[in-house]
């Protein structure tokens, strides 16, 4: 059924339909079983923060629109979703937008409405950051698309990426702090929901041991808190400030040895999906031993089967005593103290 026959907005150009940035069909794993999922990128109003140095997801967005404008240049996105992809076989929908899908500047309330009668029935994780968690309106977006099938069936995803105040805000210049997640998580969990916190791994000015210690650290400390946990190896985005420093050789994506490590020693379960692996922008090694190890990491998300990710560490490669004598011989940043 096409959407337009049950939203209340009017498309601004008949025949015109706007797509998502990014939409695709994949496999996720949850609660030992592996789901049909659809992942949807929605452009929206804009990530309101709009300054995270390692992304460019800030630059898609729809500018100067009025809120009923903007609702309808959003739908027409679902609109797309429905006719090109087939709802009943999908159980999982993973739901991001270029910021806060909870922001109702982003997101105005009614389409947020909307997505949750398209997709109820489904377990649905949707993105946000926290100050736009509200118990309320989470409890009521939750209650929109549950059935009963599942016992949580909302997720609120937020990309806390460190458990260090002082990285998030020098390395990253994120905005909140680990008390604002923490009461994000307590609201969420009040409403019902779920948890999921988004780690990065290595952004700017770390060294490779430093970024290691804080993964270490910060799925330690988070595993407590979040009930699904995603680390991602940071990539280099076009057009970001993260680009520049790496274009001038002052910034290296983490090496997929670091990645594997940490998913390894995880004392909990751990997902990744190594973006841009073996790439010189994403995750990688020398060249050789990657695409092994990308895959291992993938199958590894899909099974929860740390023996994949043994496999290919013991298996090794040449470049691995680079990335041990990276770890134990790279010093930190430095910038001059005196001009
Ligand atoms: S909060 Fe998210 S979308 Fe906004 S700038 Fe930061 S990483 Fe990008
Ligand atoms: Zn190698």
């Amino acid at each position: 059924m096409g959407l337009n026959s049950w939203n209340t907005y009017e498309k601004e150009s008949p025949g015109v339909m706007e797509k998502p940035l990014a939409c695709w069909e994949g496999r996720d794993y949850y609660k030992d079983e592996v789901l049909p999922s659809l992942t949807i990128i929605l452009k929206t109003g804009g990530c309101r923060h709009n300054r995270c140095r390692m992304c460019s997801y800030r630059f898609e967005r729809y500018k100067e629109q009025t809120p009923d404008k903007l609702a309808s240049l959003i739908i027409s996105q679902l609109d797309w979703v429905l006719e090109h992809h087939n709802l009943e076989k999908i159980r999982m929908v993973k739901i991001y937008t270029s910021g806060s899908f909870f922001d109702p500047d982003e997101v105005p309330q009614g389409v947020v409405n909307t997505t949750a009668r398209i997709f109820k029935g489904k377990l649905v994780v949707a993105e946000t950051r926290p100050e736009f968690v509200e118990s309320g309106r989470i409890g009521e977006f939750m209650a929109m698309i549950d059935t009963g099938e599942w016992d949580t069936p909302l997720t609120v995803a937020m990309g806390l990426e460190t458990t260090s105040d002082f990285i998030r805000e020098k390395c990253i210049d994120k905005g909140f702090s680990w008390q604002d997640f923490l009461s994000a998580a307590r609201e969420t969990h009040t409403s019902g929901a779920g948890v999921k916190a988004y780690l990065l791994h290595k952004p700017l000015f770390l060294t490779e041991h430093e970024a290691l210690t804080d993964m270490e650290q910060s799925i330690r400390t988070v595993s407590g808190i979040a009930d699904m946990i995603s680390l991602n190896p940071c990539t280099v985005q076009r057009h970001t400030e993260l680009e520049s420093y790496w274009k001038s050789g002052e910034y290296r994506p983490p090496y997929l040895w670091s990645v594997l490590s940490l998913l390894i020693s995880a004392p909990v379960f751990v997902t990744c999906d190594p973006v841009g692996g073996g790439r010189s922008r994403g995750p990688h090694n020398c060249g050789t031993c990657d695409r092994d190890i990308v895959d291992a990491i993938r199958d590894f998300s899909l099974s929860n089967d740390r023996g994949l990710l043994i496999d290919v560490f013991e298996k090794g490669c040449r470049c691995r005593a680079e990335w041990e004598y990276i770890l134990s011989g790279e010093q930190p940043y430095c910038m001059p103290l005196s001009g």
